[in-house]
């Protein structure tokens, strides 16, 4: 069967291409960069690279966006505790980000995006919002009035009829299920950042942010949105009310959710105080593999509960993968093929493809893995195996490191030359003309893990270190 995904949208697993050629146009909620990611946010960002991964193993190319949250209430609050401006603020949280998700090995979107970037283009969505009527002032405030937006509630499937107008809300967060007008744009309060603008001084809300990110680099409409499920309502319901009252458009085609990471049965949260982050874990000594594993092993529609049992299982089960591979590699096989292997190979091929492209189910792609093992070197112990069926068995387990990625041990840190830097940036340039994009994705992805951030501009190539 072809590939297909659950839809948030739809509330059905439906087949999925992209609508324009073979690009798939993705647009995932970035972090807010107050603080260190934890481990439940990186259960949602392994989600993503598993989806870009497969997405690419099935022949797509990917422009995908990651936006960072690096202006809001909590931004500010902590910055003006750390006496520090918000730049200097979220900097060092913004690099903190890329390089623990450089060191899960998630392969970077093409273009991660800062909103104090975007704060102009925010100002002119804002201004087309206000020209079809969809907001009023209050305050020096500007608000969205989704009473204008008669199909608020599509994506999070509540009812909001009846209750679409009056109350609304100015911070970035709330959690009720209670449909609220929100902020656009915030008037500027004393002591805090703002933007003197042509619709006033301040600041944008959140979710305008990410409707402006999107559609400014991917186009009106989106083939996939992703986040957290905790983000559906309110964030992407407003993302939606924005974006297609702006264009009269289908916003995103597919939207795909993640489900929590829980700890003790109760949600990883940063406010609850009760989450590890990567560095807390790699701290106790796990490697960044068994992390990587653990957060991929369980369907992303699934909840995953976190244990260090779980961890340590996952360690276990890289090992037996890589004792394995090194057996393939330097064992001494009889000559010849046997055609019942070959067999028993495609097959683990096709269950692993299956599971992949039925809605990314990572748990039967992986007993499709681990029985794939077990049946292997069990002909291997009875002689079965020849030296003729090695090269299938490996190019099995490389298809599935493609997306899991976690049989190659994470080397000590060490840093790169400028001239050992550009060597590899040369060798991803000629990847690149040769359309070998796998090979050039991850060069790139190499870099990232040494702290080394390419960038593509019109004048050609060029990198700097983090
Ligand atoms: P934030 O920085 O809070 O905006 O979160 C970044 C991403 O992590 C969002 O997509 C959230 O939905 C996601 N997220 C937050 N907590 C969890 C959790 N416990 N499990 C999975 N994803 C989470
Ligand atoms: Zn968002």
């Amino acid at each position: 069967m072809a590939l297909r995904f659950y839809n948030t949208l739809t509330q059905k697993v439906e087949p999925f291409a992209p609508l324009h050629d073979n690009v798939v146009k993705m647009y995932t909620c970035g972090p807010t960069v107050y603080n260190y990611v934890h481990i439940g946010n990186l259960r949602t960002f392994t989600f993503q690279d598993i989806l870009r991964r497969w997405l690419q193993a099935r022949g797509y190319r990917m422009d995908h966006v990651m936006n960072i949250t690096d202006i809001e209430d909590k931004i500010i609050r902590h910055s003006l505790a750390a006496k520090q401006t918000i730049y200097e603020y979220t900097k060092q949280y913004t690099q903190a980000f890329i390089e623990d998700t450089a060191t899960l090995r998630l392969q970077p979107p093409e273009r991660l995006v800062k909103a104090t970037d975007c704060i102009d283009d925010m100002v002119s969505a804002i201004q087309k919002l206000e020209e079809r009527g969809y907001t009023y002032n209050s305050d020096g405030s500007v608000y969205y009035r989704i009473a204008k937006f008669p199909e608020y509630g599509k994506l999070s499937h509540h009812d909001f009829s009846g209750s679409l107008a009056g109350a609304r809300v100015d911070v970035d967060e709330y959690d009720k299920a209670d449909a609220r007008d929100f902020v656009l744009w915030k008037a500027k309060k004393e002591g805090e950042p703002s933007w003197d603008t042509p619709i006033g001084d301040g600041r944008p809300g959140w979710h305008i942010e990410c409707s402006v990110m999107a559609m400014k680099y991917l186009g009106e409409t989106l083939d996939i949105h992703t986040g957290g499920i905790d983000l559906a309502f309110p964030h992407h319901e407003n993302e939606i009310a924005q974006s297609e009252a702006i264009t009269g458009k289908p916003f995103a085609r597919f939207w795909m959710h993640a489900e929590h990471l829980s700890i003790d049965a109760q949600k990883m949260s940063k406010s609850m105080g009760n989450f590890f982050t990567l560095r807390d874990l790699l701290g106790q000594g796990y490697a960044p593999e068994t992390i990587r594993y653990l957060l991929a092993s369980v369907p992303y529609r699934k909840k995953l509960n976190f244990t260090f049992e779980g961890l340590s299982a996952a360690a276990t089960s890289i090992d037996r993968l890589r004792n394995y591979q090194l057996r393939l590699k330097t064992g001494h096989f009889a000559d010849g093929v046997n055609a019942a292997i070959e067999e028993r190979t495609k097959t683990a091929v096709n269950v692993f493809d299956e599971a992949m492209d039925d809605d990314l189910n990572t748990a039967e792609a992986l007993a499709a893995a681990f029985e794939f093992v077990r049946d292997t070197n069990t002909a291997m112990d009875k002689g079965e195996f020849k030296a003729g069926n090695v090269a299938s068995a490996l190019a099995f387990l490389k298809r599935f490191d493609s997306v899991f990625d976690v049989l190659e041990p994470t080397p000590p840190k060490g840093g790169l030359s400028d001239q050992e830097i550009d060597a590899l940036v040369g060798e991803r340039n000629a990847a690149k003309k040769a359309r070998d994009f796998a090979r050039a994705d991850k060069l790139r992805q190499d870099l990232a893990a040494q702290g080394v951030i390419i960038e593509d501009t019109k004048e050609g190539v060029r990198w700097k270190r983090q």
